[in-house]
């Protein structure tokens, strides 16, 4: 529906010019617009069939998220509380976040770092990342590090390949694992990162993605070019009302996954970011459509559902 907007929309007025929200949502969006990052890449442009869809819903903006309802909060992971140092984040003693930048391909209307993540931003410098590396070096105990952010395959292919360079060079660091949107968001964009990604360590990537429809053709060139450059592939995805809430939604987007090399890995609790009850599903809910998928998808299809403690204290399985 959208030939002709081959860019990114990244304001009210282009998401009315191209159809995605009506005049009459643009006053309210045009607030909206200042508190949290909007981006819709040509990718996720291409596989919208109708306003306010599956792929529609996860980054148009809604007036709904000027409601901030009563048990949101700001920093649900409370990762602020676990951060050593700018751009890290160590809660679990055999693990480390490393946010090099905060800057992702779309920004998803339910991010539980909405109030962070933004276009311009929080790109760690050199000096910043370098206490950062001597951080991990002088602690034998971190086995792994995960990159997210925003998100990490938006750096530079130098950057990347240098940061990951200097993660496979510390002799206790056994596995880096990246977290990302990219491969559906801006498949086009792995192509350009794939030397960067060649490392000698293994190298584990978690692809975000919430409906079997992000899987276009651009996204499986893109994850079988990952496969094929020896990446291991994983799936992620937030339990989210209007996207993905149903068994059979569920089914085709793990299905999708493992048609496309990737093991889903977690479906995880949406975390009560502010302005983002619309995409509430009951904890009961959740559990009654995992239970209903364990009879018609192979268990390699089907990923921990997962939820954040309050007060950061970690993931938790979800149980009844
Ligand atoms: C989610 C998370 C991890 C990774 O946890 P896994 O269960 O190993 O995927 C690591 N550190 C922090 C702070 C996290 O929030
Ligand atoms: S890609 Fe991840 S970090 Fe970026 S907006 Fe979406 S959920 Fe947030």
């Amino acid at each position: 529906m959208l030939d002709g907007f081959p860019q990114t929309l990244r304001s009210t007025a282009a998401l009315l010019r191209a159809g995605l929200i009506g005049p009459d949502e643009a006053e309210a969006l045009a607030e909206l617009e200042q508190l949290y990052a909007v981006a819709v890449p040509p990718a996720f442009q291409a596989l919208i069939e109708a306003p306010y869809d599956p792929i529609a819903r996860q980054v148009v903006p809604h007036a709904d998220e000027l409601i901030t309802a009563p048990h949101e909060i700001g920093d649900p992971t409370a990762d602020a509380a676990h951060s050593p140092l700018p751009g890290l984040v160590h809660r679990y003693p055999d693990r480390v976040l490393i946010k090099p930048l905060l800057i992702c391909p779309l920004y998803c209307r339910f991010c539980f770092r909405r109030e962070q993540v933004g276009p311009d931003g929080g790109l760690l410098s050199e000096a910043q990342l370098a206490p950062v590396l001597d951080y991990i070096r002088a602690r034998p105990a971190i086995r792994e590090v995960i990159l997210t952010g925003g998100d990490p395959l938006m750096l530079s292919p130098r950057r990347l390949a240098g940061l990951l360079s200097a993660l496979d060079a510390i002799p206790h660091v056994d596995q880096t694992r990246i977290h990302t949107r990219v491969p559906v968001a801006d498949p086009d964009r792995v192509h350009g990162v794939l030397a960067a990604l060649r490392t000698d360590k293994p190298l584990y990537m978690a692809v975000h993605a919430n409906h079997a429809r992000e899987f276009s053709p651009a996204a499986a060139g893109a994850l079988r070019a990952l496969a094929a450059a020896g990446v291991v592939l994983l799936g992620q995805s937030v339990l989210l009302r209007g996207v993905n809430d149903s068994v059979t939604a569920l089914e085709a987007l793990f299905r999708a996954m493992l048609r496309h090399r990737m093991k889903p890995y977690y479906l995880h609790q949406l975390d009560p970011a502010p302005g983002t009850a619309r995409f509430h599903v009951p904890q009961a809910e959740g559990l009654a459509l995992v239970a209903a998928l364990r009879g018609r998808l192979t268990g390699l299809g089907i990923p921990a559902y997962v939820r954040e403690q309050q007060g950061g204290a970690g993931k938790l399985p979800v149980t009844p």
